[in-house]
């Protein structure tokens, strides 16, 4: 359909997509009955498929009692089970959750948070932020700011605060140097933080911000081994904050409940939002210290942030459900058994393809990245627009997957992502990677 028949405003101004009519499983249903295999929930997002009876159930129970009141009067039982549910056992030290709408809303408060403890610590100097290239926040202003990828970022440039700068990303495919070995390659990286605190003034970072593995501006990419502990020995040292976004990676997505746990580090302030409530509501949240809520608590006693959907009873209740269908049916087992199976058959399908340069990511969070040329890592021409190609071969085979363009510095190219619904069988991966393939075939065809 032509967009400018739609009142709806979508994300191309010039063509609407296809209606979504239904869903069962790990499967959509076009408005023409066509069903299409969700090999990425959207973006990481359906992390239990499409009309899960027990998600739906509680959602129906909680609108039948009561569906809004307002935060700044009343709390409600599934605002606050849910936090209980999230934060309960204080993993990693964070004691305190912050229930919003979204992950953009997740970053937002994560960054205010951290400005305020220090504002009220006696620490007011502290306002600058250090996050990495190639990252993806958000898109609102505040996490637009904080995030490293180019092309998102220009044009709203002279709107952004300059209170956030930007290291190099721990991108083994495109930045470590053949010379170099993983533990040099994280020393340098190190290095290179260490002397941006310095170049801004160790006492005036609030906090470092990086996604522990990166989602969608350069797909699923782990950061070496020992680079967030060295990241975490940082701030330490100079007392600044560590945020991690695990709004895409986070949990179960990567095989554990939080990315981080497989870092040996945890956060300050963590965002997270997609597979919290598994796309049956919009919900995210920010996870927060114990130290810090305390030491506002005893300052002025009030979190300056605040949303109308704060803590959405309905959102509440689906997240609360989605948590405890992964518990009760130990998918976070699951995901590490076809998580192996997703990366074997990638490596079989792939790993000699003269266009596939890598393939990466961890549990069910896998993706492959496209290159013109392997033994120089060149990506391809982004005028050629490959990966809308493969987006919509993939979508023609009965395919849903994610996948998304290079940057403007050129410095990665084409990916495709993969975030499969925890509850897809193993025939399910062979089915999707299967399909993947052809897809990438005829895409390559069409650019000759
Ligand atoms: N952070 C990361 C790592 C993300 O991948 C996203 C969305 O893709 C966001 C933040 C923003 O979340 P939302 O789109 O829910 O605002």
């Amino acid at each position: 359909m032509e967009a400018s028949k739609s009142r709806l405003l979508h994300r191309s101004l010039r063509e609407a997509p296809p209606k979504a009519v239904g869903g069962d499983g790990v499967w959509l249903i076009a408005e023409d009955g066509r069903r299409i295999l969700d090999a990425s929930g959207g973006a990481a997002v359906s992390c239990l498929g499409h009309q899960h009876p027990r998600v739906l159930e509680a959602i129906t129970r909680q609108a039948s009692k009561l569906a809004f009141a307002h935060t700044g009067f009343f709390s409600s039982e599934p605002a606050e089970a849910l936090a209980e549910a999230l934060v309960g056992d204080e993993p990693g030290g964070l004691a305190y959750a912050y229930l919003v709408s979204g992950g953009s809303e997740a970053i937002e408060a994560s960054i205010k948070l951290a400005r305020q403890y220090f504002a009220e610590s006696g620490q007011p100097q502290r306002h600058r932020f250090i996050a990495r290239r190639q990252s993806y926040h958000g898109n609102t202003l505040g996490a637009l700011a904080a995030g490293g990828n180019a092309w998102r970022r220009e044009p709203y440039a002279p709107l952004l605060s300059a209170a956030f700068s930007h290291v190099t990303p721990a991108f083994a495919y495109h930045e470590k140097r053949d010379s170099e070995s993983e533990t040099d390659f994280v020393t340098r990286l190190a290095a290179e933080l260490e002397a941006e605190f310095q170049r801004l003034g160790p006492d005036t970072v609030a906090a470092f911000i990086a996604e522990p593995v990166v989602g969608a501006t350069a797909g699923c990419v782990p950061a070496p081994e020992g680079y967030f502990r060295a990241v975490r020995e940082i701030c330490n040292r100079h007392g600044a904050l560590l945020i991690l976004d695990e709004v895409m990676c986070g949990m179960g997505r990567t095989g554990t409940r939080h990315a981080w746990e497989q870092e040996g580090v945890a956060p300050d302030i963590q965002a997270i939002a997609k597979g919290l409530g598994g796309g049956y509501q919009p919900i995210g949240a920010m996870l927060a210290g114990g130290r810090i809520i305390d030491a506002i608590r005893q300052g002025s006693g009030a979190f300056q942030h605040g949303h109308t959907y704060l803590a959405h009873p309905l959102a509440c209740a689906a997240a609360l459900e989605v948590q405890r269908v992964i518990d009760d049916e130990h998918l976070l087992d699951r995901i590490q058994d076809l998580g192996r199976q997703l990366e074997r058959r990638l490596t079989e399908r792939f790993g000699n393809h003269r266009h596939v340069g890598d393939i990466r990511g961890r549990g069910l969070f896998q993706a492959i990245e496209l290159v013109a040329d392997r033994a120089s890592r060149t990506p391809f021409d982004p005028a050629l627009k490959l990966h809308q190609r493969i987006k919509a071969a993939a979508l023609e085979g009965g395919l849903a997957c994610y996948p998304s363009g290079g940057t403007l510095d050129g410095r990665s190219g084409d990916h495709v992502l993969l975030a499969p619904p925890y509850i897809a069988t193993s025939d399910d991966i062979d089915m999707i990677v299967d399909r993947l393939g052809h897809a990438v075939d005829l895409a390559l065809k069409s650019v000759g």
